[in-house]
């Protein structure tokens, strides 16, 4: 079993998810008292959302490409960043270490492709939906049609996204808002739903959605194991 390399903290909400479902995944595949073999580097996220608000990205590549030479000095086989958002610096990830990083965007993307699905509607924080990073790469390298909220409703999720869900408030107003906005993408074509941060599959359930969701969290993570497992 590879050891897979976790960089958390973004937020810590989901990265106790993480935790859980690589560990179950494991236990259900290996059985008995099989375990995971992991690390975990974990960021405090108060200096990581500063600088994305600020528009510091040349510091928060930094801080990320630390992030991951710290992981692969701790003895990782590979790199599982447990946010969409930081995969903007995946590029610069990669080129810093001698290890293999796993691209949430791809392993969601071909998931997407094995439902038979095509158009897709993406939620996440307004980095996620709106830059190249991520919409551009299911795109270009996956070849999805990829449909995002209007202007006002992008800043509705953004700011559930850092003034609640990274703190760990779910609240059921939130819940209805998001469920609205999925009914409006879906009523525009989308046969699914990209959940693009990793708390949101916190808040929004698949009953909140007329179509199927594809949770980051769950499928990033599926993937990190189904890798640690390969030979
Ligand atoms: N966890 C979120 C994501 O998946 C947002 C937090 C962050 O900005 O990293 O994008």
């Amino acid at each position: 079993m590879k050891t897979i390399g976790l960089i958390g903290g973004m937020s810590w909400e989901s990265s106790i998810e993480y935790y859980r479902i690589i560990n179950e995944v494991v236990r259900d595949q290996l059985g008995g008292v099989h375990s995971a073999k992991s690390l975990m580097y974990s960021v405090d996220f108060a200096e990581i959302e500063l600088l994305q608000h600020q528009n510091r990205w040349e510091e928060a590549t930094r801080m990320m490409v630390d992030a991951a030479q710290r992981v692969e000095r701790g003895g990782a086989d590979f790199v599982v960043i447990c946010t969409n958002t930081m995969h903007k610096m995946a590029a610069d990830m990669q080129k810093s270490m001698g290890i293999p990083l796993l691209h949430i965007a791809d392993a969601t993307a071909d998931r997407v492709r094995s439902a038979g699905l095509r158009t897709v509607g993406l939620l996440g924080t307004k980095f996620t939906m709106e830059q190249d990073f991520y919409r551009g790469r299911l795109v270009e390298k996956h070849g999805l049609n990829v449909l995002v909220p209007d202007e006002t409703e992008r800043e509705v999720v953004h700011r559930v996204i850092y003034d609640e869900l990274v703190v760990g408030k779910i609240l059921p107003e939130s819940r209805e808002k998001f469920a609205r906005i999925i009914a409006e993408l879906a009523a525009r074509g989308a046969e699914g739903i990209i959940l693009g941060c990793t708390e949101i599959g916190l808040l929004v359930k698949p009953e909140d959605s007329p179509v199927p969701l594809f949770d980051t969290t769950q499928i990033h993570a599926e993937a990190a194991v189904e890798f640690a497992l390969s030979e």
